[in-house]
């Protein structure tokens, strides 16, 4: 990533600020917010560039905190000097985290604290509330996870990136799909090939899911070798500068029967009709619901076993989740959502086949970032 250029720490964190504290006018015109407790780790990333495994924001009306502990400290305040961390005072913790937050809340002026109640445990709750008893605690949902959802230019250069690097990575699929070898060997193959294309990590686990094992959305890898007339799905992603891309193609050995083929060419136009449907304003339902009518008018709605997509950033599946209308809560597709568009089909005794794309949201449509070709690859 080039240095010069930065994340808007500041602006994410007067958005959250902002939205906490328009949040506590909805509780009454009596409501005070003191300060939102951010525990979630991603969201402490999002927020600040902070990425240990351990540590908590405040965010109140003045100055916004991070506790750390002393594992933290240093390797924080050197890259806060460094600019690659977010204009946040920093907390050490000697003791418990409870404690530290308590004795940062008892300095603060009157008022509630919200917390984010998709993390926080009971069992943690409790501990906060014991250390701050006269605090009024106000569960959000999705404060930060909202703000999340519409990409900035500094977040979709670096998905951009990853998506590009990661359909460099589909082109040579050929490579590494053959007859013979298992599914573990295959999968293996793609990782080396996603670390070589300069991600830190893969995704997640890398699916190769070949012949029968492929009627199933989430096999693992298995020692299961590929033969003739086996359908493959090959779903692989990769992390760049803390972003995902998430992609799949499908593979076929030799001559697959004509009603896989059928169901992979079905498939591809569930996914063409999503695509086409795309477009800032649009329900994410209805998208599901184009790639799910494509699949019902060829026999096939009953084997659509998934949401057609999730949106994808810091977190593989995160905010919308592109789902049928009775599944999802409405939401309507803004411009610089990043989401994935992936309709399948899986009929035990036949197959499985799903193929899966990253689009960034515009006015007019989409783009898809993950430019590679979708024929089915035979091998
Ligand atoms: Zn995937
Ligand atoms: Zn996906």
């Amino acid at each position: 990533m080039g240095d010069a250029i930065r994340p808007d720490w500041s602006g994410r964190l007067n958005r959250t600020w902002q939205r906490a504290a328009a949040s506590s006018l909805a509780a009454g015109p009596a409501a005070v917010r003191a300060a939102v407790v951010i525990s979630t780790p991603t969201n402490l990333n999002y927020l600040c560039g902070f990425r240990g495994s351990a540590g908590l924001m405040v965010l109140t009306s003045g100055e916004h905190y991070l506790l750390i502990d002393g594992r933290y400290d240093f390797a924080a305040r050197s890259e806060q000097d460094a600019g690659r961390l977010g204009p946040v005072a920093i907390r050490r913790v000697e003791g418990r985290f409870d404690q530290a937050l308590a004795d940062l809340l008892g300095e603060l002026p009157a008022g509630d604290v919200a917390f984010e109640s998709e993390f926080v445990t009971v069992a943690v709750l409790t501990k906060w509330q014991a250390g701050s008893p006269t605090r009024t605690w106000v569960p959000t949902s999705e404060l930060v996870e909202d703000l999340r959802v519409v990409k900035d230019a500094h977040e979709l250069a670096i998905i951009r990136r990853a998506c590009a690097r990661l359909a460099d990575v589909a082109k040579h699929l050929r490579e590494f799909v053959a007859g013979g070898l298992t599914e573990r060997q295959v999968a293996g193959s793609i990782d080396a090939a996603i670390l070589r294309a300069g991600f830190s990590a893969t995704a997640f686990p890398t699916i190769v899911a070949s012949g029968p094992n492929s009627a199933h959305p989430h096999a693992r890898p298995s020692d299961r070798k590929l033969r003739d007339g086996d359908l493959v799905v090959l779903d692989f992603g990769g992390v760049l500068d803390g972003y995902c891309g998430d992609l799949t193609r499908m593979a076929a050995v030799g001559q697959v029967q004509a009603n896989a083929r059928a169901l992979v060419d079905a498939v591809r136009l569930a996914q063409d009709a999503a695509l086409a449907t795309v477009r800032a304003g649009v329900l994410a339902s209805d998208v599901d619901q184009a790639a799910r009518d494509v699949l019902s008018r060829h026999g096939l709605g009953e084997a659509f076993l998934h949401a057609t997509g999730h949106g994808l950033g810091l977190d593989l599946h995160e905010s919308p989740r592109i789902g049928r209308a009775d599944a999802v809560r409405p939401i309507k597709l803004e411009a610089g959502t990043v989401c994935t568009i992936e309709p399948g089909a899986y009929v035990d005794g036949l197959g499985g086949a799903r193929m899966e794309d990253d689009v960034v949201v515009t006015a007019e449509g989409c783009e898809v970032l993950t430019d590679a070709p979708r024929d089915l690859l035979i091998v």
